[in-house]
């Protein structure tokens, strides 16, 4: 087990939308270099649950830590400035640009100098975009993807636009991924691909993971420990094996 403090500490939240709580006082945390699995039958809140913690939503009652801050307020951009990236279940990606610049777009997040002085060709700026484009070429290699490098995103099948979007996230250099459905309308062999690289993110990156997925097969091979939402609440959390065999987690799913 983990001692160290949990990059992500978020506690009893709760989120209404009209009259349905969609998140009903969830207490969820992922230590350093943890993969933690968020898992449960469509409709439960995990989505909801990512939203909130990315800042897109924000909560009606609960608190989020991120490494050592309380970010419950803080926007969107500054939480990914803080180091927390995320995929969509629904891939979102400027498709007309190539798969590089694609890439490129997420480490604006960081830059110093900005666009602007990039525009204007400053040295400085120039040997940073430099630095960024190698990093970039790195992870493309990586995640199988150099050839892709100056195609457009929409002449890329849906498997490799999703390991685009994770080459992208990683890039930015978060502490912390989170990760909604990776593994959705991928075939088997894609699959395993997808679960040596997301292991290659947490063993080579440092990155700590929330993973949504449906796939129980990736849920074992990947997750520390899994926590199971059902209506909104949280009904079992635990070792992937123990989780999958709790008799209130199997009724969650076969009561749908
Ligand atoms: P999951 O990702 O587990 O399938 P969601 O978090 O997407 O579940 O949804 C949880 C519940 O909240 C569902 O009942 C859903 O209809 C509702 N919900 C989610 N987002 C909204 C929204 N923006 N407006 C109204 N209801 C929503
Ligand atoms: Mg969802």
């Amino acid at each position: 087990t983990n001692m160290t403090r949990p990059v992500l500490e978020a506690r009893g939240i709760v989120r209404r939308f009209g009259g349905i709580t969609a998140v009903d006082g969830v207490d969820v945390t992922v230590g350093q270099g943890e993969i933690v699995g968020l898992i449960g039958p469509n409709g439960s809140g995990k989505s909801t649950m990512v939203n909130l913690l990315t800042g897109e939503l924000a909560p009606d009652k609960g608190t989020i830590r991120f490494a050592g801050k309380d970010i419950t307020g803080v926007a969107p951009y500054r939480r990914a400035r803080l180091g927390i990236a995320r995929s969509f279940q629904m891939l979102r990606m400027f498709t007309s640009m190539s798969v590089e610049d694609n890439m490129l777009t997420a480490t604006h997040i960081h830059m110093k100098r900005g666009l602007l002085s990039s525009l204007l060709n400053l040295p400085s700026a120039r040997a940073e975009e430099d630095e960024v484009r190698a990093r970039a070429r790195d992870l493309l290699a990586m995640f199988e993807l150099e050839q892709f490098a100056g195609r457009p995103v929409t002449a890329l099948s849906i498997g490799q636009q999703r390991m685009v979007e994770l080459a992208r996230g990683v890039l930015s250099g978060p502490k912390l991924f989170l990760l909604d459905e990776p593994a959705a309308g991928l075939a088997p062999p894609n699959v395993d691909r997808l679960i040596a690289l997301i292991k290659r993110m947490r063993d080579e990156f440092g990155i700590s993971i929330l993973l949504i997925e449906h796939d129980m097969r990736v849920v074992r091979e990947l997750c520390d420990r899994v926590v199971v939402l059902d209506s909104g609440e949280l009904i079992a959390e635990g070792h992937p094996e123990t989780v999958v065999n709790d008799p209130a987690v199997i009724e969650a799913y076969i009561g749908k």
